[in-house]
């Protein structure tokens, strides 16, 4: 490949205390966190608003686990604040709670705006300037060109793990293994009444399968389709989980691009030729919307002081740094085509796990945290710590260890643990039951 050396002189920013990069719901969490106990606060994302991939349109998972909830604090206080709006629906103990993601926006940015976080929307990180092991600052791009934000602080809550990427932490990204993204639609102008009548999405699924086994159609999955869910509230219209991109990494654009496209088209293929003409309720439905970008499962993660590991979901294991607790069982969706099942019955059982704080404290770099997508566990126990509850737990967990390093004056990794875990719990989180 031929290269190109680029030198040019670009503004560098003092920008906040503690930089949280991404705006999904582990940094929305980690900058409300932060920002509550002191540190000046900025949010970067490229997007038009906060909220990443729990603004496709999804059920929010992973909050509660049959007997108790598993997620306290900042976390449930949004959650709270949502149900208030009419932004969620059914009930709280549900594995999943349908979501309105416009309610999830609005009641991201008033609560950012209330903990006094600033925001920077348009704007990506490219680049990490990294000096003696620390994060001098962050390179990010957008309408005002490039500058470099600095920050004594950074959490890295972009799902991908690009700062960490871009300052030489080592990574894990399993090629090939990697979980498919899905493009999410929603259709709305649906006659729910006689859907329901003719027995809901469980014959759709039914019908589904026999459909897809005999034509030919150009979304992979055959036999599960992972839902309709209702947005919040809403009538008349379904969020649909069921297009699977196949051979995508989600860290290369032009890959994310042919994600794009094709859940375009496995979008379309289904209203046109499965819902409309083969389910009840759907004859006059259409696409009302295709959310703002693909949704993806999987990609980096940081290698960190420690790996979760797929044991440690099946054992329910407790550690001693436990930041957040979680309850979602292990689901992968599998790279070729059918999902990976996972046995899922000791779950909703009363049995929930925990995430060591080790887990977000990358290697090599010393002044970064991850938080969300991209913490440190293994490709399977991933499948389960993926889901929305545990991203929005480790953000609090992440943003509330960077302000106490900055009080205290020390890194990441030599954060006394007892003080970390006594200030979550002292703001609502949930750390396992006392033994
Ligand atoms: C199709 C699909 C279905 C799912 N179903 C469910 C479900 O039913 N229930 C559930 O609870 N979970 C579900 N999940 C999982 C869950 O939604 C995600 O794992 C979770 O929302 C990830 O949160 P996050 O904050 O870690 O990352 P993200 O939500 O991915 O947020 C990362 C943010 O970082 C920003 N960003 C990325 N790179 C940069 C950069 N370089 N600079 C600045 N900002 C950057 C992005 O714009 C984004 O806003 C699903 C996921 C997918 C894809």
């Amino acid at each position: 490949m031929e290269t190109y050396t680029e030198t040019k002189t670009i503004p560098a920013i003092d920008a906040a205390d503690v930089i949280v990069v991404g705006g999904g719901s582990a940094g929305i969490m980690a900058a409300i966190a932060a920002a509550r106990l002191g540190s000046k606060v900025l949010l970067i994302d490229p997007s038009s608003a906060p909220g990443g991939t729990s603004i496709i349109g999804l059920p929010l998972a992973g909050f509660h686990d049959g007997v108790r909830s598993v997620v306290g604090g900042i976390p449930d206080e949004f959650m709270n604040r949502l149900e208030a709006r009419g932004g969620l629906w059914g009930p709280r103990n549900a594995a999943f709670i349908p979501s309105d993601p416009e309610i999830i926006k609005m009641i991201a940015i008033e609560m950012l705006e209330e903990a006094d976080v600033e925001m920077l929307l348009h704007t990506m990180v490219v680049d990490a300037v990294v000096r003696e092991g620390r994060i001098d600052g962050v390179i990010v791009e957008g309408k005002g060109g490039r500058r470099l934000l600095r920050a004594p602080l950074f959490v890295d809550a972009s799902g991908d793990g690009d700062v960490c990427h871009y300052a030489g932490v080592p990574m894990m990204k399993e090629e090939g293994e990697l979980q498919p993204p899905t493009l999410m639609f929603v259709v709305g102008n649906i006659d729910m009444d006689r859907f329901e009548e003719a027995g809901g999405y469980s014959v759709l699924m039914r019908t589904y399968q026999e459909i897809s086994a005999r034509e030919q159609f150009r979304n992979p999955r055959r036999n599960e389709l992972s839902g309709g869910w209702r947005l919040g509230s809403r009538k008349n219209e379904l969020a649909f989980n069921v297009t699977r991109i196949l051979n995508i990494d989600a860290t290369d654009p032009r890959d994310l691009t042919r994600a794009e496209v094709e859940g375009r088209h496995q979008a379309w293929e289904f209203l046109d030729r499965f819902l409309k003409p083969h389910i009840a309720g759907f004859e006059q439905a259409f696409i009302t919307n295709t959310f703002h970008r693909v949704g993806v499962r999987e990609t980096r993660r940081i290698v960190g002081e420690y790996v979760i590991r797929e044991e440690d979901l099946w054992q329910f294991r407790k550690f001693d740094d436990a930041v957040c607790c979680g309850c979602y069982p292990i689901d992968v969706h599998h790279a070729s085509s059918e999902s990976t099942h996972y046995p899922k019955e000791h779950f909703y059982n009363g049995q929930y796990y925990s995430i060591p704080y080790r887990a977000l404290v990358p290697l090599r770099v010393d002044n970064v945290l991850a938080a969300g997508r991209c913490l440190s566990s293994d490709h399977v126990a991933f499948g389960g710590l993926r889901v929305i509850g545990n991203t929005m737990g480790t953000g609090q967990a992440a943003g509330t260890a960077a302000a106490l390093c900055l009080q205290h004056d020390v890194i990441p990794r030599e954060l006394d643990v007892d003080l970390l875990r006594d200030t979550l719990r002292q703001h609502g989180a949930f750390l396992g039951v006392p033994t």
